[in-house]
């Protein structure tokens, strides 16, 4: 039973000291009692009460981390039922499912593996790949290892093939799919003999409700659920189940991630079927397809879902190069909200005109944004062009201000009285159009 803030405070040292980044122990065990933060952060809790709030203290969906010798990624240690409430923190892992058998697995991999995407300055990739043992799973594992470094899953329920692949995986942590009440005993030797996590599988939450104790009881505590469920509404319906079970009621049995397998039924909606994974809760999902086309809007909408609502994504404030601009070219001027920069800098870069670009420290808002908070004034505007020593870049001291805060023009030609300021296009993509016909 999950202990309340006023139990869990009377069993901290209650000494007040801050060090856990809270005022009072008070705040930090209600903190807790919230699962918002770590026991770990206060570093004076006795061994004994550390026992009590072990149960209060432990994420209520347990955090799953697979890694390989060049990348990880975590499931699991989530808070929330909805991203509004606070955020989420583990982004699913999307891994590509291929064949032991087929001939061209290396080659497969190898292309999938080399996929990287940038969106809004961040790198997008997989994160693994999930073999199923059609064939000879260990021969499999070495040629998938030639090529790539990433996490893998290994789809087989022969303990002995299983073994024999996991071998070659010494100081990796893997994940191995899946056990079912049928085959869990031989299946959870294997896995707490490789330190692998494991998959459990069934045909209703009752039944992994069951399940997830006796693996447990057989050493193994990394597991991933598998939901079953015949269509996208029956999985939806207990995924959503599972994650208010382990959330609202501390539900352990349930509290794990999930796994979710997107093309079940067919791959002409498996995007869908991802999509919907990934919106809710799932934690590994399985595409059959690579197809760039296909990855790159899943990327986007689990980089959107999973980003934290209270803290925009960001670029660092400077002044940037675009297009080696030489002392005659514009300066334009816009806000550090990522999606703004880069909108301005795409259409800048793909017009071919140079231009120096001057981001200012908007606290990550975009320009009108920031201009009603009163974070993007003609202050802030002269205090970035003159802390970033601007005027010592060109010979024509002419600023261009985005043309949805044109009202601002006359206070910046106060602050900065040697500069020439013009009104920009209130859109970005309009801006090669102007720096040609205005700027001449
Ligand atoms: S670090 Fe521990 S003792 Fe100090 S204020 Fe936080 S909870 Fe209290």
């Amino acid at each position: 039973m999950a202990l309340s803030g006023i139990q869990i405070y009377k069993l901290l040292p209650q000494t007040n000291c801050k060090e856990c980044g809270f005022p009072t122990c008070l705040a930090f065990s209600m903190k807790l009692a919230a699962k918002q933060v770590e026991l770990s952060a206060c570093p004076y809790v006795s061994e004994a009460s550390k026992k009590q709030l072990a149960e209060s203290s432990a994420p209520p969906v347990r955090l799953i981390t697979l890694k390989a010798n060049g990348a990880e990624i975590k499931a699991g240690n989530e808070v929330c039922m909805f991203r509004h409430e606070k955020t989420f923190y583990n982004k699913p892992g999307l891994f590509i499912r291929v064949k032991a058998s087929d001939p061209d697995l290396a080659a497969k991999v190898t292309k999938a593996d080399a996929y990287k995407v940038n969106y809004v300055g961040m790198d997008f990739t997989v994160d693994g790949f999930a073999v199923e043992a059609d064939g000879d799973l260990t021969a499999a594992v070495k040629a998938i290892r030639a090529v790539s470094k990433r996490p893998l899953i290994l789809i087989s329920t022969d303990a002995a093939a299983l073994d024999s692949a996991l071998g070659l995986l010494a100081g990796e942590q893997t994940l191995i799919y899946a056990a079912d009440s049928s085959n869990y005993e031989a299946l959870a030797d294997t896995a707490k003999k490789h330190k692998a996590a494991l998959v459990v599988k069934g045909d209703s939450l009752d039944a992994l409700a069951d399940l997830t104790p006796k693996v447990q009881a057989k050493g193994v505590e990394d597991m991933v659920l598998d939901l079953g469920g015949k269509n996208l509404g029956e999985w939806l319906t207990r995924s959503t189940q599972a994650r208010r079970l382990a959330l609202k009621s501390n539900f352990k049995p349930l509290g794990y991630p999930t796994i979710f397998f997107a093309a079940q039924n067919g791959v002409e909606k498996e995007a869908v079927y991802a999509a919907q994974a990934i919106s809710k809760y799932a934690g590994f999902v399985i595409l059959d397809t690579f197809a760039p086309e296909m990855i790159y809007p899943l990327l986007v909408l689990r980089e959107n879902i999973y980003t934290d609502p209270q803290k925009p994504i960001q670029v660092t404030p400077g002044i940037y190069e675009i297009n080696s601009p030489k002392p005659e070219s514009p300066v334009l001027i816009t806000t550090n909200f990522s999606i703004t920069y880069f909108s301005v800098a795409n259409e800048v870069e793909g017009s071919g005109l140079p231009a120096w670009l001057v981001v200012t420290d908007a606290e990550g808002m975009s320009v009108l944004t920031a201009w009603a908070a009163g974070k993007f004034d003609a202050e802030r505007i002269a205090k970035a062009v003159k802390g970033f020593d601007v005027a010592s870049k060109v010979s024509k001291k002419r600023i261009v201000l985005p043309g949805h805060v044109a009202v601002l023009s006359g206070e910046l030609e106060e602050e900065l009285s040697d500069w020439e300021i013009r009104v920009g296009p209130r859109e970005a993509v309009d801006l090669p159009a102007f720096m040609k016909q205005a700027l001449n």
